[in-house]
């Protein structure tokens, strides 16, 4: 069972962490939404204009990417109950409330939650370009830019990107569609599968022996010598943080769809699979204010790379990293296998989220095997590290009494599973995934 840690001292929490067992950690320092938003330093307008830029690329995605057709080219991802899944794990605690999941795992484009803040940075850059040039008004039908002028006038800038994998997938797909000279450099952990289809659509892929922050590291010194380059900085970018927003702003409107309601006396928990930190930060950021205080949002990481819970806890946040204790930040999870979170993610979450919690490799394969064999649902281990979360928050008494939270009132809330990636997984690694869990 995972042991629940909350205000002990910084020094046990990182001894907690070096024994590689899975814990949760509960934030101290959560405030209200309004006051915690705050040191954000980014706004609801901001949230929005994101979304109306998406909408102004929306024509050129269904072009680009027909896959998006019957979204209109918006890059959204379904909402579904998982009540068999909910079984399963009820056999061994009980879970108060619904379960749920958010299938970022299949979204369009590239099969991971990076469609969502990968794809808007190249499409915020590209905008910007093109504007300058008078390509394009604000008022145009995007699609333009796949013409063979604007592929010309893409094809002398670069982009690049330091990536674990899903992250490169999704940027640099979408700059090779447009024409960019893309590079990706891929960290040791990175999956085959993935360099084999960059390179198959003209992307330059470049393979270092060592992690995620390592390949970051290279890329950013390789743009930095070349003015004609955009670095894209996943450990810092606010662009990219903001295209997750979006997730957030959007599901209001998904949960009224299914007759589902967040307030005081339904609460929403989400669960999000963390690697630097701009994909869960930025959709709690966008969940934050889209529900107020009505959502709670709990960051999950591998026990071998626990670095947002090491950063938050200890205060820290990018001055320290996993490998300075002693942890190897080698998981199979590969869109989480990252040392030191980003510091601009963990300080706007300081005052945001509920907590953090870890969980071994062995963890997420059984629930990988777990959601197949109940839901019939396939997706990479990273994108199960979110459904530790149910059990986590049914368990936590305290937690519940610090919230005001009755059982009544746990028993209408509402789990969110945000699943973030394995749609585009080939067959066999999916075959050899479901081989490492063990079924109960
Ligand atoms: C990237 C990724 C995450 C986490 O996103 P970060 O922005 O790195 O925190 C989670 N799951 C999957 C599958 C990912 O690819």
């Amino acid at each position: 069972m995972t042991e629940s840690i909350d205000a002990k001292p910084a020094l046990s929490i990182v001894t907690e962490l070096q024994s590689l067992r899975e814990i949760a950690w509960f934030n101290p320092n959560l405030t209200s939404a309004e006051e915690g938003l705050k040191p954000v330093g980014l706004t609801r307008a901001d949230a929005e204009g994101a979304e109306a830029r998406l909408q102004r690329f929306a024509p050129l995605l269904v072009k680009a990417f027909p896959e998006t057709a019957n979204t209109g080219g918006i890059i959204e991802s379904d909402l579904v109950a998982a009540p068999l899944m909910q079984a399963e794990l009820e056999k061994t605690a009980p879970i108060l409330g619904q379960l749920w999941i958010k299938k970022d795992s299949h979204l369009p484009i590239s099969g991971s939650i990076k469609a969502r803040g990968g794809i808007y940075e190249v499409l915020f850059h590209a905008e910007k370009l093109a504007l300058a040039a008078g390509l394009i008004t604000p008022s145009v039908d995007y699609s333009i830019l796949l013409s063979p002028e604007c592929r010309q006038f893409f094809s002398q800038h670069k982009i690049a990107v330091g990536s674990t994998g899903n992250l490169g997938l999704s940027i640099g797909i979408m700059s090779a569609r447009l024409g960019f000279q893309v590079t990706v450099h891929m960290s040791a952990d990175a999956r085959q599968w993935k360099k084999d289809k960059l390179r198959s659509q003209g992307v330059i892929v470049m393979e270092y022996e060592q992690d995620y922050g390592v390949a970051v590291e290279q890329g950013r010194k390789g743009a930095e010598s070349d003015p004609a380059c955009f670095f894209i900085d996943d450990e810092n970018s606010r662009t990219l943080f903001l295209g997750y927003s979006v997730a957030g702003l959007r599901l209001p409107k998904q949960l009224q769809d299914k007759g589902i309601i967040v307030d005081a006396d339904h609460p929403l928990f989400v669960y999000l699979p963390c690697g630097v930190g701009g994909g869960p930060g930025g959709v709690a950021f966008g969940l934050k204010l889209a529900f107020g205080d009505h959502v709670h949002c709990f960051f999950a990481e591998p026990t071998h790379s626990p670095c947002m819970l090491l950063g938050m806890s200890t205060g820290l946040h990018d001055g320290i990293a996993v490998q300075d204790i002693g942890i190897d930040n080698k998981t199979a999870a590969d869109g989480l296998a990252v040392g030191r979170a980003s510091g601009f993610v963990g300080r706007a979450m300081e005052q945001l989220i509920d907590g953090c919690y870890t969980l071994s490799d062995q963890s997420m394969y059984d629930l990988l095997a777990m959601l197949d064999h109940s839901e019939g649902l396939q997706l990479e281990p990273s994108a199960l590290a979110g459904m530790r979360g149910p059990h986590i928050t049914s368990a936590e008494h305290a937690y519940w009494v610090q919230h005001g939270f009755s059982a009544e009132i746990m028993a209408k809330s509402t789990h969110l599973v945000w699943a973030t990636g394995g749609g585009m997984v080939p067959d066999s690694e999916m075959q050899r995934y479901l081989a490492q869990g063990k079924l109960r």
